[in-house]
């Protein structure tokens, strides 16, 4: 059986996160400067651009402060993955394209709906909390602008 994850791109999948996460350009995940330089490929996955940020010295790659970031499961598998639900595949159709059990693809999925930028923790909140609902589809929709602009909400003003 042909498995679809043996077709795919490894620099396309890395691509696509880094639109995904910074259609603007690229950011420091630490302290959101844009003064950053490319600094050499990751040791094991030879697609993962690594970045130097001058704003605060701290190395970072494309898949820093992501959902992604030290995962068993592939990026690419999390990418094919990202991609059938865009065609509004269940969660048993997915598991059964990737081989997968349906109960990981399940954690991967609810993953995903809420964006590949990994939330940080919250700080004091005051006032009136606003709501996570309003994001849940942004990661599935294929919608770079509302999953960047979680991200910045929850750096910014959380
Ligand atoms: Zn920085």
């Amino acid at each position: 059986m042909i498995n679809i994850r043996d077709l795919i791109d490894d620099a396309k999948c890395f691509q696509t996160v880094r639109e995904m996460r910074w259609p603007n350009g690229v950011t420091c995940p630490h302290c959101d400067s844009a003064s950053v330089v490319k600094d050499g490929r990751d040791d094991t996955q030879t697609e993962r651009q690594r970045y130097l940020c001058h704003g605060c010295q701290k190395r970072f790659d494309d898949l820093t402060g992501t959902i992604f970031a030290g995962r068993h499961e592939s990026l690419r598998t999390w990418i094919v993955c990202l991609y059938f639900m865009g065609l509004n595949l269940s969660t048993l159709q997915i598991a059964r394209e990737l081989d997968m059990n349906r109960g990981d693809v399940q954690a991967m999925v609810q993953q995903l709906r809420q964006g590949i930028v990994e939330r940080r923790p919250a700080v004091v909140l005051e006032g009136e909390v606003e709501c996570d609902e309003v994001y849940v589809v942004a990661g599935h929709k294929g919608n770079p602008d509302a999953v960047q602009k979680k991200g910045e909400s929850a750096g910014v003003d959380a």
